[in-house]
């Protein structure tokens, strides 16, 4: 009795692969996804850039940093300046 419920492997979990999202929003302009950040990891350095503004922006990383930090970074930076 009881026929076993076919054993069906989970559904495998849709990870995004996407890579990592490396533009924003420019603070400066308004444009969407107009900064593209560059992480040099020999430097340790990440680079934000705006392609419509030109506004720029660099800080430290370390190797955990991801693009979106770079970028909430900047944003920090803008805040701080507009105090
Ligand atoms: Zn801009």
């Amino acid at each position: 009795m009881g026929r076993r419920k076919s054993k069906r492997k989970p559904p495998p979990k849709r990870r995004a692969i996407e890579k990592l999202d490396v533009y924003f929003n420019c603070p400066f302009c308004n444009h969407e996804r107009s900064c593209e950040v560059k992480m040099d990891r020999q430097k340790s350095t990440g680079m934000i850039s705006c392609g419509v503004c030109m506004e720029d922006y660099q800080t430290n990383i370390n190797y955990l940093s991801e693009p979106i930090d770079v970028y909430s970074d900047w944003i920090d930076a803008c805040e701080q300046a507009n105090q």
